[in-house]
């Protein structure tokens, strides 16, 4: 079996570190990701390279062939090459030697096979020679490729005894690359540990549910993962029905060509309180960035103002996200579509404005500005003249207000 022939294979950057690094005359081999996908007729993101030297020796012949050596994870023998701009990840054979769910020692090795039993699912422990392109399958990848079947390597309970995050894994490579029901035994053993995910550091867990939610379609493996208890230990308090509620979203997605976004898609699966949502973001260690999306989005989660009145006031990104989200089937293309194209329009009147229109400066001239500015927001935005009209409203009946006090 050989790996498809296409252009990564020809790129004469991995030709140079491929060159560097050969030992009696066999080349580093691909492995993981990129055999899988070149597999799949995916476009191949990163080449991961593996290979029987030593991370120091790699560093040495890279450096002397002229390529960045930049040292990544020496504990666990990764050293990244930065060839013509291109980056690669080379990983020196290993094997296990302890673990403990969190984190593991590493012996480093040379033999291929024992390099493959370390990694977790068959699919991701395939490997190809670069030049001849021939795939070295040892432990039935291939196959379970082909029947879009997510393996663990061996046995799933010792896999995920050695390393619970193999559990979160198992349910994104399953959303990725799996087709019809997830490996029982996998989901059984998974089921059975899932109170391990605490042990994990909650940065880890983050990130692989960031992972998880920017699947294609994780809405399955989402709804499974509910389903078997996995998030009880770490977010008890998504939806029931987080499953629909993401498929919901992904159809919508998919009719506007919506790139997934991680808020979005966890918008979907949190509830729609934002003290609660602050809460979780604080425990997951989120970026502020996110976590403030988030609670932009449940705190207007439902809200009766228009898609354009919601751009106003949180911006156009948050407020397609509400409509995606949120909007009833029946309208929720046509507020989509409202955004489109649509800038969101600066109120056109300052306090000066009504200075001149009569009123003394002062606190009243802010309340009758924002007075104004929601009636122009619930008027949708009239142009100049109408939003003249509505200052001089405001001016005279603070005016008049004045006069009675
Ligand atoms: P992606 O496209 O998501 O990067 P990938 O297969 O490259 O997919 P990575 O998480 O980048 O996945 O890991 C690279 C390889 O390292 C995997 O293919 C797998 O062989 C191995 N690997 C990564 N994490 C683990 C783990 N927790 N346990 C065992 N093997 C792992
Ligand atoms: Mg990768």
């Amino acid at each position: 079996m050989q790996l498809p022939d296409s252009s990564w294979l020809h790129d004469p950057a991995l030709a140079t570190v491929v060159k560097a690094l050969r030992v009696d005359e066999q080349p580093p081999r691909v492995v993981g990701g990129a055999v899988r996908d070149a597999l799949l007729g995916i476009e191949v993101a990163d080449v991961d390279l593996a290979t029987p030297l030593e991370p120091l020796e790699v560093s040495r012949r890279l450096e002397a062939a002229g390529i960045k050596a930049v040292p990544t994870g020496i504990d666990h023998g990764t050293v990244t090459a930065v060839a013509d701009g291109r980056t690669f990840e080379i990983t020196t054979l290993r094997r296990d030697v302890s673990t403990d769910g969190r984190r593991a020692t590493v012996e480093f090795a040379t033999d291929w096979m024992e390099d493959a039993a370390r990694r977790d699912f068959t699919i991701n422990a395939l490997y190809a020679d670069p030049e001849t392109r021939e795939i070295f399958d040892y432990f039935g990848g291939l196959a379970d490729l082909a029947d879009h079947h997510v393996r663990f390597i061996g046995d799933a309970e010792q896999r995920i005894a050695e390393d619970h995050l193999r559990i979160l894994r198992l349910f994104r490579f399953h959303a990725r690359f799996g087709q019809g029901a997830i490996d029982a035994e996998a989901l059984a053993a998974a089921a059975k540990h899932s109170s391990k995910l605490m042990a994990l550091s909650r940065e880890r867990i983050a990130d692989e549910l960031r992972k998880l939610l920017s699947v294609a379609n994780p809405s399955q493996a989402v709804q499974t993962m509910l389903d078997a208890g996995i998030f009880n230990s770490f977010l008890p308090e998504i939806v029931p029905d987080a499953g629909h509620k993401l498929a919901r979203l992904i159809d919508r997605e998919m009719a506007v060509a919506a790139t997934p976004s991680v808020a979005r898609r966890l918008g979907a699966v949190l509830p729609n309180d934002s003290a609660l949502v602050e809460k979780i973001a604080a425990r997951l260690k989120l970026s502020n960035r996110l976590r403030t999306e988030l609670i932009q989005l449940a705190a207007h989660h439902g809200s009766a103002q228009s898609a354009r009145q919601l751009a106003y006031s949180i911006g156009i990104e948050n407020a397609r996200d509400l409509v995606l989200l949120s909007c009833a089937e029946d309208y929720w293309r046509d507020e989509f579509s409202s955004l489109q194209g649509w800038d969101v329009p600066e109120f056109p009147i300052k306090g000066g404005d009504l200075i001149q229109k009569g009123l003394r400066a002062g606190p009243v001239v802010a309340k009758t500005l924002q007075a104004a500015e929601r009636q122009w927001i619930a008027e949708l935005f009239p142009a100049g003249p109408r939003a003249a009209e509505i200052a001089d409203q405001l001016v005279a009946e603070a005016l008049r207000a004045e006069r009675n006090s």
